[in-house]
């Protein structure tokens, strides 16, 4: 499956990517999308990245 990644430097910390996958992504203490685990994505992942603002999240 593939693991997602956040760049934090494009992340708004919109919240949307911890919103449609709350196992995966999570708003860390800086208010910046981390991913808490790349191996709980379950199909929601893809829907992030195509979601995601400003395009802060990839799939490898
Ligand atoms: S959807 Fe994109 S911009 Fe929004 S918190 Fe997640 S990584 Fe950051």
């Amino acid at each position: 499956m593939a693991k997602p990644k956040v760049d934090q430097s494009l992340c708004i910390g919109c919240g949307l990517c911890a919103s449609l996958c709350p196992d995966v992504f999570e708003l860390g203490d800086d208010g910046l999308a981390k991913v808490i685990n790349e191996n709980a994505c379950n199909g929601c992942c893809q829907d992030a990245a195509d979601q995601c603002p400003t395009g802060a999240i990839s799939l490898n």
